[in-house]
């Protein structure tokens, strides 16, 4: 370890180990601090993980179901040692890409934590270094709802607890109806877990539109739902619950999972002590991710300003950009624009969406046009999908304008088509601009396109 580099990163996750590649293929000297384990939570205990689990559950199902396709498959079962071996697997080979390419590039990574002094300033394991710049990429940590029963109790876990069970539950609560809730939820049901939800708002997935929402639950007949509910309490594994209409409520369990959220990490690692402003939802960065203080940036989860990898991503290559040749790249616009970061869940069914629900846009005062059309509309998902699979794609367009504002997919590989709606809202295209686009035949991507020929 040097004494000075061009810039030094504090943590790596997504956010962090991008920038660290980005900086370094353009010659810059790069220090990357990781405290934990390289690629972060989106590696370690986030994306990754648990879509290895997502796969063997859908695997599962699939293949109890597949006499209806003509395949007929005798005593399926599944070994739960190595459902958590392939994901264990899975999360090392991509770990040791990563550590492979920061190599390649030669950032110097050190296992070790760091802690920011002030601009040009930081300290690893104790040793100061100095730098040009400063780029902040702690991330996030589970949040933990201040439910009484809930402290040092062993039947609750967070999502990483969760990650690493022994064995599949008998029973499982799940507090909480986002996206980390209900994979898990979909995860487990599909082994035959009971599983239970409870949600406090009156709907789950709050970036959908409650009718896609609904059509998700839907989706999900194995789970129960217990919406609009405050916990009260936890006693053992038991969740005690008011229900909306103020009535109580319980949900027996094995094991409940916390799943309220994240928060961004922001202390331990010197922000106050170094100046920086902070707000409750993260560091606060401008539309560059540059901080209050110079030469200091911060990307991903700890600016609040996404909880996604892919938005952490984009956070480390505008950074890079800044850095690298600030002229350029102000030439070139590069700023975050969160309303075109697309967001997706793998549960089964699978859903997707980029930019401005209906609800979201009517409460922002536009008018606006809107369309659903159900994924029937197209031969390959009839061709691939049982009958009971749920399927939909809503577009949300302004009424005067008539620029697309926001698309909403509920259906296989979702997550997979849902780039093609950014890159069109990202163009901030039209809905005429939109029907003179060539869908391939057949595929599900044409759900968008049936969609948007339904607008009014
Ligand atoms: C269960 C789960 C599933 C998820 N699924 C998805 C998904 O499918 N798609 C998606 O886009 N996102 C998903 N996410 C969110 C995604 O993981 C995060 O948005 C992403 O990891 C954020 O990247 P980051 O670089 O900001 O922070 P992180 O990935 O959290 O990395 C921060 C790193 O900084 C290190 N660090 C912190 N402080 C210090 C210090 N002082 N010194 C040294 N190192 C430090 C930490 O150890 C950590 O490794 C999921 C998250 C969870 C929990």
């Amino acid at each position: 370890m040097n004494q000075s580099y061009d810039v030094i990163v504090i943590g790596g996750g997504p956010g962090g180990y991008l920038a660290a590649e980005r900086l370094a293929e353009a010659g810059r000297s790069v220090l990357l601090a990781e405290e934990r384990a390289l690629g972060g939570t989106c590696l370690n205990v986030g994306c990754i993980p648990t879509k290895a689990l997502l796969n063997s559950a859908k695997t599962y199902a699939h293949a109890r179901q597949s006499a209806q396709f003509g395949i007929e498959a005798d005593n399926v079962r599944y070994d739960w040692g190595q459902v958590q071996a392939w994901k264990d697997d899975v999360v090392r080979r991509l770990v040791a890409g990563v550590t492979a390419t920061e190599r390649r590039l030669g950032v110097t990574v050190v296992a070790g934590h760091a802690d920011l002094i002030g601009p040009g300033q930081v300290e690893v394991d104790g040793q100061r270094l100095t730098c040009h710049d400063v780029i902040v990429a702690t991330g996030s940590v589970p949040a933990m709802a201040p439910i009484p029963g809930a402290a040092d109790n062993p039947a609750v876990v967070d999502s990483t607890g969760l990650l690493a069970i022994g064995a599949v539950p008998a029973r499982l609560a799940v507090i909480g109806g986002g996206v980390i809730g209900l994979e898990f939820a979909s995860v487990f049901a599909s082994f035959g877990t009971q599983v239970d939800v409870v949600e406090l708002l009156p709907e789950v997935l709050p970036m959908l539109d409650h009718d896609l929402a609904h059509l998700m639950r839907r989706g999900m007949p194995d789970i129960g739902f217990h919406l609009g509910s405050t916990v009260r309490s936890i006693e053992a594994a038991t969740v005690r619950f008011a229900d909306a209409t103020g009535q109580a409520g319980a949900v027996e369990a094995d094991v409940v999972l916390m799943a309220v959220g994240r928060r961004p990490l922001l202390d331990g690692w010197g922000a106050q002590a170094a100046g920086l402003a902070l707000a409750r939802t993260g560091v606060v960065v401008d539309d560059r991710c540059a901080t209050n203080l110079p030469g200091v940036w911060a990307v991903g989860d700890v600016t609040g300003r996404s909880q996604l990898a892919h938005g952490a991503y984009r956070m480390a290559e505008i950074v890079a950009a800044h850095i690298i040749d600030p002229a350029a790249a102000r030439r070139q616009g590069q700023v975050f624009r969160a309303q075109t970061v697309p967001w997706a869940i793998y549960t089964a069914p699978e859903a997707a969406g980029v930019g401005l629900t209906q609800a979201q846009a009517e409460a922002q005062g536009r008018q606006v046009v809107a369309a659903t059309v159900p994924l029937a509309l197209s031969g390959r998902f009839v061709a691939e999908n049982d009958r009971r699979t749920p399927g939909a794609v809503k577009v949300v367009a302004d009424q005067e304008s008539r620029q697309l504002l926001g698309v909403q997919m509920v259906g296989p590989s979702a997550p997979e088509t849902i780039w093609g709606a950014a890159a069109c809202l990202e163009a901030e295209l039209s809905v005429d601009d939109v029907r003179q686009l060539v869908f391939p035949h057949p595929s599900l991507s044409e759900g968008i396109r049936e969609a948007v020929w339904a607008l009014n």
